[in-house]
């Protein structure tokens, strides 16, 4: 944009000013030529770092053949990586969409319908969690346990409440004869990396089998090698009925996904549900790429490894400072909490050549390449030290 010119876009979003031209791995580069370390990975969608050469010559190849036909017709890229992500998971059966809120909205629409025509009873309600973020359309950010994306969005949807995380009798209260589905993330992302216990989550799932309710796990910003697993339910013991994937699936092409159980089958049937771009040729092959390249080369062990590292580093150095309250976090999915809003520091940080995002107020939520090396780690602790100095 020229100088002194206005944008024509909607202001919906607080933007970084700066402009992003060009990556590569954990590097990004502004149209001024500056440099920085990512440790955002376009808010964990570029899980592979920038332009991994896999995907790339996979979607270049692609890009020759043929773009979109539409869900008329078979796609054989679909159930590729289909059959390699419900192997690699414990569903049975995939869904193809374009976003998170999508493959949201498709499980809320799956857990209504499994009940209504399969189970043939009247559940609708779906318990979600103080402080989740599920996505933006009408129901998404209904199911979203924090008011500040509801505000001036009314009449939402019926049928969403809320618990705090953690808390099993509050679970309990809110359960009725209307109850259809508990969802959750397992770490919440987007306010400041929360986790799920381990005990909490298994009684939750046995509360979901003793009372006939589905168990959605949103695993839009966990999955995909994210948290040192494929897929973060893994690190607890579960087998969810329904999975849901966006973030990193494509690598940044996007592409999101709707996995479950096979006893979902007829809940959807011909006509139930459905999508235009969704599972396209173009996004499959990109999603596929990504996958194999993440099994092949064991990235979630590697990311397993690296967290443990950035984890333990940030722990020895930050301790010095007053205003850090706690480092936590699974595999590469880190919060660093602070007695303060964070805002002035990220402002520093890309002021000296690294890029971070906050995950509410007080936390600084790190999402490296799950390919970031050691040195770009300690290359990371120099200069959030040099900057916490200066604070
Ligand atoms: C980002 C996110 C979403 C929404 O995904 P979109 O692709 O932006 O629609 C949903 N759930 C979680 C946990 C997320 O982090």
């Amino acid at each position: 944009m020229n100088p002194g010119e206005k944008s024509v876009l909607f202001p919906n979003y607080s933007k970084y000013p700066i402009t992003i031209i060009k990556g590569k791995g954990s590097r990004l580069w502004d149209d001024k030529n500056n440099q920085y370390l990512d440790f955002m990975s376009g808010i964990s969608v570029c899980n592979l770092g920038h332009v991994p050469l896999k995907v790339k010559l996979k979607v270049q190849e692609q890009l020759e053949q043929l773009w979109h036909v539409s869900n008329l017709f078979h796609i054989p890229n679909q159930e590729k990586l289909g059959r390699i992500l419900t192997v690699k998971s414990c569903a049975d059966l995939i869904f193809f969409c374009n976003s998170g809120a999508e493959a949201n909205e498709a499980a809320i629409k799956l857990a209504r319908r499994y009940h209504q025509r399969v189970l043939e009873n009247q559940r609708y309600e779906i318990i979600t969690f103080e402080g989740s973020f599920h996505g933006r359309t009408l129901a998404t950010l209904t199911a979203t346990g924090q008011d500040k994306v509801k505000e001036g969005y009314r009449p939402l949807p019926d049928g969403f409440l809320h618990a705090p995380l953690n808390d099993l009798m509050a679970v309990k209260s809110l359960l009725s004869d209307r109850t259809a589905a508990i969802m959750i993330e397992l770490v919440q992302g987007e306010s400041g990396i929360h986790i799920a216990d381990r005990v909490f989550i298994q009684q939750i799932s046995h509360l979901c089998k003793e009372n006939q309710l589905l168990l959605i796990v949103d695993e839009v910003q966990t999955g995909i090698g994210r948290t040192g697993k494929l897929f973060a339910y893994e690190h607890y013991g579960i087998a969810p009925d329904i999975i849901t994937l966006a973030k990193g699936l494509g690598s940044g092409f996007p592409i999101g996904a709707m996995l479950g159980k096979e006893k979902l089958k007829a809940a959807f049937s011909a006509g139930s549900h459905g999508s235009t771009f969704g599972g396209s040729p173009l996004a499959t092959i990109a999603a596929l790429a990504t996958i194999e390249t993440i099994l092949e080369e064991r990235v979630s062990e590697r990311a397993e490894k690296m967290g443990k590292y950035l984890q333990q580093r940030l722990k020895e150095e930050l301790a010095q400072y007053k205003f850090v309250k706690e480092v936590r976090g699974i595999g590469l999915l880190i919060g660093i909490e602070f007695t303060e809003p964070v805002f002035e520091i990220i402002t520093s940080l890309y002021q000296n050549g690294l890029l971070v995002i906050s995950g509410g107020p007080n936390v600084i939520r790190l999402l490296p390449s799950l390919y970031v090396t050691d040195k770009e780690i300690d290359e990371f602790i120099d200069i959030l030290c040099h900057v916490l100095s200066d604070h």
